[in-house]
């Protein structure tokens, strides 16, 4: 069987990795010069900071393995069961969050070692050359390929919010012992996290992420949001310094869960994070559910 793969998020590899070990012959196709999609660390003066997914929880006994693993060679470690919430700066306990030292991109370049990995290569048309084409995107992404009207249909059922993600490099670390913070009520920001803390250097970096309603008044033009995500950082952590701020726009970065664990139309699938809680556990279950299908 002759599988291409569309897309090298987390569902892509995923899908991938379970298709090659099950012996399918799979051809992964990026648009992106580098691997993971959302999960997505950019390099700042030589130092990775994590833009997109800020952590993962693994609460599935099978990715929960996949973590494990990733621990066992370094790869991620448990960071923190508590967030600050603010209004008020208390702490909160929750799940166990996962991150990467080497920042989270480098779980998917780990599932993308040794698959035929094409990058990129944006593709606008469903490919005709394999017996089935998995599209590991989200559904508006998924739209632009013209899939089928089983994957249109499901595609365009899916709702996604915008984000803007504001990496914020400080002269000192001002603030002690805060990990991450849900800010909840706040016009323009929703997360702050301790980007040192998670990676584990102790660097005096926060990322955070806006609400969907500044990213919706700020996609076409997302630097000038940096200084509002700034100055609000600093405003509800009592920070005095000026960071130097760069950001990152994702148009799509969270859906609004379904709870079908893919889509089909004849020969072409469709997988990713919107099939479950929006979350990079429910991408890899999603792709790696549909490799078990077309491998079964
Ligand atoms: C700001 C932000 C914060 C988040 N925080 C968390 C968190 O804390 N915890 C958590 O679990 N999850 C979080 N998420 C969600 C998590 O990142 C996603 O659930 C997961 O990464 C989705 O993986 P995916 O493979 O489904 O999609 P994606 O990662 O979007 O992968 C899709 C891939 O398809 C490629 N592609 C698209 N169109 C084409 C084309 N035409 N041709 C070729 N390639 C194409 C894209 O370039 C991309 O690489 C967050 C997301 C964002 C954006």
């Amino acid at each position: 069987m002759d599988v291409v793969v569309v897309g090298a998020g987390i569902a892509g590899l995923s899908c991938a990795r379970a298709l090659a070990d099950g012996g399918a012959r799979v051809r992964v196709v990026e648009r992106g010069r580098v691997v993971g999609g959302r999960l997505a660390s950019k390099r700042y003066d030589g130092r990775y900071a994590d833009i997109g997914a800020a952590y993962l929880v693994a609460d599935d006994p099978d990715f929960a393995a996949q973590v494990a693993g990733w621990e066992t060679t370094g790869l991620a470690r448990p960071w923190t069961d508590t967030f600050r919430v603010y209004p008020g700066g208390r702490d909160a306990t929750g799940p166990v969050r996962w991150a990467a030292p080497g920042g989270l991109r480098s779980l998917a370049a780990d599932l993308a070692a040794g698959l035929d990995v094409r990058l990129s290569a944006p593709l606008d048309a469903v490919p005709a050359d394999a017996d089935a084409v998995v599209l590991a995107m989200p559904g508006p992404q998924a739209l632009r390929l013209a899939p089928p009207p089983g994957i249109a249909a499901a595609a365009k059922a899916q709702a996604w919010r915008a984000v803007i993600a504001a990496v914020l490099r400080y002269p000192v670390r001002e603030w002690n012992d805060l990990r991450g913070a849900f800010v909840n009520d706040h016009p323009v920001l929703a997360t702050i996290c301790d980007d040192g803390d998670r990676r584990g250097d102790g660097a005096p970096v926060l990322v955070a992420h806006s609400t969907p309603e500044l990213a919706g008044r700020y996609l076409d033009a997302p630097e000038a949001a940096g200084p509002i995500l700034a100055g609000a950082v600093g405003e509800v952590l009592g920070l005095s310094a000026q960071p130097e701020v760069h950001v990152h726009r994702w148009a799509f970065a969270q859906p609004e869960g379904g709870d079908d664990p893919y889509a089909v139309d004849g020969r072409v699938w469709l997988c990713g994070d919107a099939f479950g809680r929006p979350r990079v556990q429910t991408a890899w279950l999603s792709g790696r559910a549909v490799a078990h299908a077309l491998l079964g």
